[in-house]
């Protein structure tokens, strides 16, 4: 059986189809702060007796020892995280607590209860601000911000891990993940939203909601920040892989999950007009607090040793992420 931290959340709950769909048995953890009850529920519809729920704390020992006494746990896939750069500044303890803390929880348990292997959700915040794009594997880690601090923490807890009692570890560097399931059953859905692809879909559902744009100086093609848009389903398959991997090599390793393109905010913008069919009312703010200009990964490693290929564009990201937006208006 896999256990999956973060089950309720956005990318955690893709996971969990994913596995099912592949015919693994699922353990499903998550404290509902920032995944919801109504995506467990759709799970479970889904997955049947081939899916358990345990609602449950990191940072609570016991909450963690009840997954490992009821359950025969192979291995890990851990999302449970916090994940907003902007809050991460402004409450940094949060982060700290919650990330680091119950990430080393959750470790001590694995080790107690010898489950040695874990996927863990990683991100290109640990490498800070890009000294040159393509970001490949060996770029300066300097996070300029307490999540990008609070995951790379976790990556060196995990090397020591792996010395000290041989857990292996296989860390995923995510670049900016776009994109719902293709059938609606899942997607983005925070209660404050606050990334890009959701809430320029937001205002094209709501002709009353203006979609600010952070920065149009920035010194890019179009003045507008790039990133990488990594479809979430192509991501999930990469957890897939590392899963197959850590079975097969018993190594930790360590990947950046991106599609080697950059797309400009504006792009992006111009792109959801285009699918929604739909005039979106703009407006250009000044820049949001500790955007980078430019986040591209080189995703050659995954590529090589996963036998990772990302095989989903922008526009299908988009087309998915409308459809489910649509669906739960
Ligand atoms: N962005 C924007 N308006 C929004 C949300 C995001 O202009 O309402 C910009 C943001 O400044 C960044 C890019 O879109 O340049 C991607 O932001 P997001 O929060 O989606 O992901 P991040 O790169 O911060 O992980």
């Amino acid at each position: 059986m896999i256990l999956i931290t973060g089950s309720a959340g956005y990318i955690g709950s893709h996971c969990v189809l994913a596995l099912l769909e592949k015919g693994y048995e699922v353990v499903g953890f998550d404290n509902l702060s920032v995944g919801h009850i109504e995506t467990v529920e759709k799970l479970k519809l889904y997955g049947k007796d081939k899916f358990k729920f345990i609602q449950g704390d990191l940072l609570i020992e016991n909450d963690i020892q009840k997954i490992f006494s009821n359950y025969k746990i192979d291995a890990v896939i851990h999302f449970a995280a916090f994940s907003l750069v902007g809050e991460s500044c402004l409450n940094p303890s949060k982060y700290y607590r919650n990330n680091v803390v119950g990430t080393l929880n959750l470790l001590d348990k694995m080790v107690e209860n010898n489950v040695l292997k874990i996927v863990f959700s990683s991100t290109a915040a640990t490498y800070g601000e890009a000294q040159y794009v393509p970001i490949d594997e060996l770029h300066p880690k300097k996070p300029c911000n307490p999540y990008g601090k609070s995951k790379l923490m976790i990556e060196e807890i995990m090397d020591d891990f792996d010395k000290a009692y041989n857990l292996k570890s296989v860390r995923l560097r995510y670049f900016n993940v776009a994109g719902a399931d293709e059938k609606t059953r899942v997607g983005e859905w925070h209660t404050t939203e606050t990334h890009l692809i959701p809430n320029v879909l937001k205002s094209a559902l709501n002709e009353n909601k203006t979609f600010n744009l952070f920065g149009y100086d920035y010194d890019t093609k179009d003045g507008t920040c790039v990133r990488d848009y990594i479809n979430v389903e192509d991501l999930i398959e990469a957890h897939i892989l590392a899963l197959e991997y850590l079975n097969k090599f018993e190594t930790t390793n360590f990947f950046n999950l991106g599609t080697n393109e950059g797309n400009s905010v504006k792009e992006v913008f111009d792109l959801c007009e285009k699918i929604t069919g739909k005039k979106i009312n703009l407006n250009i703010e000044k820049r949001r607090e500790g955007d980078p200009a430019t986040l591209i990964a080189k995703n050659k490693k995954a590529k090589e040793v996963l036998g990772w290929e990302p095989r989903k564009t922008l526009y299908d990201s988009i087309k998915s992420a409308w459809e489910y937006e649509k669906s739960r208006k």
